[in-house]
């Protein structure tokens, strides 16, 4: 079954330009941000532009190109604030939720970069 993309979905709009963002980094392919509703000191939202619901329909449909350039961004990231742990940083998680079952509210794929304090231990 494939994967239909909303193009009202919020993060559309943002890459739309039709809602304000807090841009961290913008390449090509890819668009960083703040979260609205920061969980930690760092809470940066890094998305495709490319119109992918999941990780998993971004992984399967992306090119090479859109893939490696999106993670580029996350490590860029990492270490300009200061969390990547091989560059002296206390460390960081990303979280994707995806569907219903991992309660994901805007349906364009993002990954959650956190850090800036410690986030205890949790995989569900
Ligand atoms: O649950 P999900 O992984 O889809 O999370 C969506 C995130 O998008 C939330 O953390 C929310 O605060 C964020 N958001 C945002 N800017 C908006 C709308 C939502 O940063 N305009």
């Amino acid at each position: 079954m494939a994967y239909a993309y909303d193009d009202q979905n919020i993060f559309a709009r943002i890459l739309r330009g039709e809602i304000p963002n807090s841009t961290v980094m913008e390449t090509d392919h890819t668009l960083a941000f703040n979260d609205i509703a920061p969980q930690a000191p760092v809470h940066v939202l890094v998305i495709p532009k490319g119109a992918y619901v999941t990780l998993d329909h971004f992984a399967a449909q992306a090119s090479e190109a859109e893939i490696v350039d999106f993670h580029r961004v996350v490590a860029r990231i990492c270490a300009d604030l200061e969390v990547a742990p091989g560059m002296g940083g206390a460390g960081y998680r990303v979280i994707s939720n995806a569907g219903g079952d991992g309660v994901q509210e805007v349906p364009h794929y993002h990954l959650h970069i956190l850090g800036g304090r410690p986030l205890g231990r949790m995989l569900a």
